[in-house]
């Protein structure tokens, strides 16, 4: 993933025709590129910030198909996910594990209740069940839960779901679409949809925001992949188009592993309002979360709302014997779900469908809103299979069920270096080649400045926060120490993609901006 050759390959030929033009380079469009290029198609994906800066570097990070989607009765949604779910954790295994949650019980009642539904939730995987689901009893529980508030506990439900890094996945996703042939640019935004003089889109003009040059690009189809924004691109079709996204916030919160000291996470069905509320280990730290709270504008930097890290402390402090404080967070982020709306549904958004919605506007416009990170496969096939079936492309199978991330079984040092796929291996090679580079960023990080650097060279970061917030998934492990480790890391990038001292400064400065937002 080099920007330059990949720029190149837009003024090598500028007047050749894309097969598919995606706007958008979080889980959809990435998805939606993968597909079309492992299908044969001449595919470019154009991102107007960097990848999964939006939703998706923001979800709970799970690959799972749904508790929540199961009791409100969406079964059809549920069993598509769960599928997807046993997909991706055979697909990109270094990514993916399998975390077991347990759900107290403080009554028969929720004994019974969440035993039943959790066999049928298994019943539902098939033969792409991550393990049976059973009940233990109240000390089982506290074994496993040794945190878990004791009072009036009646036992717990353990069952298996899937855990993920979702920016990590997304980049693996652009690294295979640009290893296949595929054109994937960051820091490019689509300001107008070109039309002929029948009103028909025929390409996309679009700006690289580092270089502010413009271009013309002309391709057979144009996909709107863009989640939350989604609407904005209609207008770009239709000034006078109904708004189509219902968007809602959800904000998580990050501990430090003390206040769980478990493996185990914790799945509270329903809270005093009625949401479902997590704690689940990750990269050593613990992810608790999330709200849904309805919105009205969308933006790249959603902000978390002060009653929404109040509910999130009150709630967990309500099971845990330690109770939260605020100045425990190590980190707040709030994602915005792109939700499918029908125009004018007053429906709250809890009630709202999370699948996924297709639509081909009179001018040609294919766009896709609403769906799962865990169903990103399947909506991508579900696209692609649309483009074809109004004879916008030719017919190609969809190669994407069996297509694996890696293959590596080399011996790796660090298990932990498998997040960076394959290519792991490069890293310690740096190491063993310069043994400085084998220190970490920030004592509090579990990242190396190898790492830091092989990113340079591989991974298309352009910021300290793409370093930080989604290549490396420093800012949402430990907003301070990440602010700590800006300046290194500056030094690592600027020396790395050949920049200078001002640079650096006018890095750090937007990252210590940037920082607060998490805090
Ligand atoms: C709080 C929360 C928790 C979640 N948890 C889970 C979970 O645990 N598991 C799960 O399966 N799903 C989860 N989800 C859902 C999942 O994260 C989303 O469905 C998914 O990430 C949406 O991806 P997307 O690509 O459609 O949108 P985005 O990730 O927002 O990507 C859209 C991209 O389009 C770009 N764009 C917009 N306009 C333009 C333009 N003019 N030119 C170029 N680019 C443009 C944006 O910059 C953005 O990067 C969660 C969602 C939220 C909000």
């Amino acid at each position: 993933m080099n920007r330059n050759t990949l720029i190149q390959s837009l003024l090598d030929e500028p007047q050749k025709q894309w097969d598919i033009i995606i706007i958008g380079g979080g889980a959809t469009g990435l998805g939606i590129a993968l597909d079309a290029v492992t299908r044969g198609y001449r595919t470019l994906l154009l991102e107007q910030s960097d990848f999964t800066k939006g939703t998706s570097s923001r979800s709970t990070k799970l690959v799972h198909g749904g508790v929540r989607y199961m009791a409100q009765g969406d079964i059809l949604l549920v069993i598509e996910a769960l599928h997807e779910r046993g997909l991706m954790l055979k697909n990109a295994p270094h990514l993916t594990a399998n975390q077991e949650f347990v759900i107290p019980a403080y009554t028969l009642w929720d004994v019974i209740l969440y035993t039943v539904g959790l066999k049928f939730y298994d019943l539902l995987a098939g033969r792409l069940s991550m393990g049976k689901s059973y009940f233990i009893n109240r000390s089982k529980t506290l074994e496993r839960l040794p945190l878990l508030k004791p009072d009036g506990l009646k036992g717990g439900i353990v069952y298996h779901d899937g855990q993920f890094d979702d920016s990590r996945m997304a980049i693996t996703l652009a690294r295979a679409c640009v290893e296949n042939g595929g054109t994937i640019l960051n820091y490019f935004r689509v300001n107008t949809l070109l039309k002929n003089e029948k009103g028909k889109i025929t390409g996309v003009q679009v700006k690289d925001i580092e270089s502010g040059t413009e271009y013309a690009i002309h391709g057979k189809l144009v996909i709107n992949a863009t989640g939350v924004f989604a609407d904005e691109i209609h207008r770009m079709d239709d000034p006078f188009s109904k708004p189509t996204i219902r968007p809602s916030q959800g904000v998580h919160i990050v501990l430090d592993n003390s206040f769980l000291q478990s493996n185990s996470a914790i799945m509270i069905p329903k809270t005093d309002d009625g949401r479902v509320l997590f704690a689940i280990p990750w990269y050593g730290k613990i992810v608790v979360g999330t709200t849904d709270t309805p919105l009205d504008t969308v933006t790249l930097e959603p902000r978390a709302l002060d009653q929404e890290i109040d509910f999130i402390l009150r709630t967990a402090g309500k099971y845990l014997t330690r109770p939260p404080k605020k100045k425990d967070i190590m980190c707040i982020f709030a994602g915005l779900r792109p939700l499918a709306a029908n125009p004018g549904n007053p429906a709250s958004t809890r009630e709202v469908s999370r699948r996924h919605k297709i639509t081909l506007s009179s001018s040609g416009l294919l766009s896709i809103i609403g769906g799962k990170w865990t169903s990103y496969r399947r909506m991508a096939e579900d696209t692609i299979d649309r483009a074809i079936k109004a004879g916008i492309i030719e017919k190609k199978k969809c190669l994407t069920k069996k297509f694996s991330f890696y293959s590596n079984n080399k011996h790796l040092k660090s298990d932990r270096l498998k997040i960076y796929g394959d290519q792991a291996d490069e890293i310690e090679k740096i190491i063993n080649d310069y043994p400085d580079f084998g220190d970490l960023i920030h004592p509090a990080l579990p990242y190396t400045r190898a790492e830091i650097i092989w990113i340079c060279r591989n991974e298309m970061p352009l910021t300290v926060e793409d370093m930080l917030a989604r290549r490396t998934r420093a800012l949402f492990l430990d907003a301070r120490a990440s602010r700590e480790a800006g300046p290194v890391v500056a030094e690592l990038m600027a020396k790395e993609l050949g920049f200078g001292k001002s640079w650096q400064e006018s890095e750090i400065s937007k990252y210590n901006e940037l920082v607060i937002n998490y805090l």
